[in-house]
């Protein structure tokens, strides 16, 4: 495109002088502030993680103590602030919100990736297995959506939500009707949030993940021929680790992806392309 080196140079310098953004600019989070749920452990913890390393500082939340997260957020030279709260009830919503701001005045990012799965026969579930994981994985992640967003309008900067949804927000699975019934409603309340909300520079979207090595699927990976069967229809050959989320997350949380509404990222090694 360019005749010659010294066009490139030129081109470079007035760049830096007029201080244009260039495109990794884009996804840099300093100054930012991020709630993220369930980060004690697994992908939460990876996606505080790669926030922080982008430059935000983090507001944790969890439902034990998240020690070990903030340590390593620390490490990166990042302020943590833990919340110690229940996501499957509706009164940590406040706690949350009211410990962003008291330590950090405003909220740019809430990343909801706290989310529970409970196994057994459709004919034999539950209505506590209903409740208990629709409360956190749907129920909660909307209504601190809804107060966040509400903080975001006040504060007429916009801001980011990232939702954690999964390839059952795509597939029925088996033997996990609300994990299902709950991850297929976060994809869809994720469009919703996206089309009322982008008017208020908020972008919604999701980051659904394939089988990865975390708690969630400990049975799983246990299970010597689900493990098996799992493996060899994932082109990528590996189970997913929270290493893999962390470039998506910083995406969507980052200007970089400030065109990007309502969509739901596969994060899955190519399972959903099989
Ligand atoms: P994980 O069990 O390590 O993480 C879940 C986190 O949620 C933990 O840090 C836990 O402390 C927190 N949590 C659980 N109950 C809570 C409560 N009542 N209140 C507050 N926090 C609570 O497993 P993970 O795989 O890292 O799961 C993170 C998210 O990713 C979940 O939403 C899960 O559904 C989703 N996901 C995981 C996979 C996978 O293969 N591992 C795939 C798709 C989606």
């Amino acid at each position: 495109m360019y005749d010659n080196e010294a066009e490139v140079l030129e081109i470079k310098i007035i760049i830096k002088d007029e201080g244009i953004d260039t495109i990794l600019d884009k996804f840099k989070l300093d100054g930012k502030i991020a709630i993220v749920t369930g980060c004690r452990t697994g992908l939460g913890q990876g996606m505080a993680l790669a926030l922080a390393e982008a430059g935000a500082d983090i507001v944790g939340v969890g439902d034990r103590d998240m020690e070990e997260t903030r340590a390593l957020v620390q490490k990166l030279g990042r302020k943590f602030v833990g919340v110690q709260a229940n996501l499957m009830k509706m009164e940590s919503i406040p706690m949350v919100v009211d410990a962003a701001i008291g330590s950090f005045e405003k909220i740019d990012i809430l990343i909801n990736n706290a989310g529970i799965i409970r196994r057994e026969d459709a004919v034999n579930f539950s209505e506590k297995d209903w409740d208990d994981v629709i409360n956190i994985n749907l129920k909660v992640l909307f209504f601190l959506s809804q107060a966040v967003a509400k903080k975001f309008i006040e504060q007429k900067t916009g801001g980011k939500i990232v939702n954690i949804a999964s390839m059952l927000s795509f597939q029925g699975g088996i033997r996990v009707p609300s994990y299902t019934a709950s991850k297929s409603g976060v994809m869809g309340i994720t469009r919703l949030m996206a089309n009322e909300w982008a008017k208020y520079n908020i972008n919604v979207n999701a980051i659904a993940p394939g089988y990865m090595a975390t708690n969630n699927t400990a049975a799983l990976r246990e299970d010597k021929s689900r493990s098996s069967e799992i493996l060899d229809r994932i082109p990528a050959g590996r189970w997913g680790l929270p290493e893999d989320v962390k470039g998506p997350a910083v995406f969507l949380s980052s200007s970089a992806s400030d065109y990007v509404n309502g969509y739901t990222i596969a994060v899955d090694g190519g399972w959903l392309a099989r």
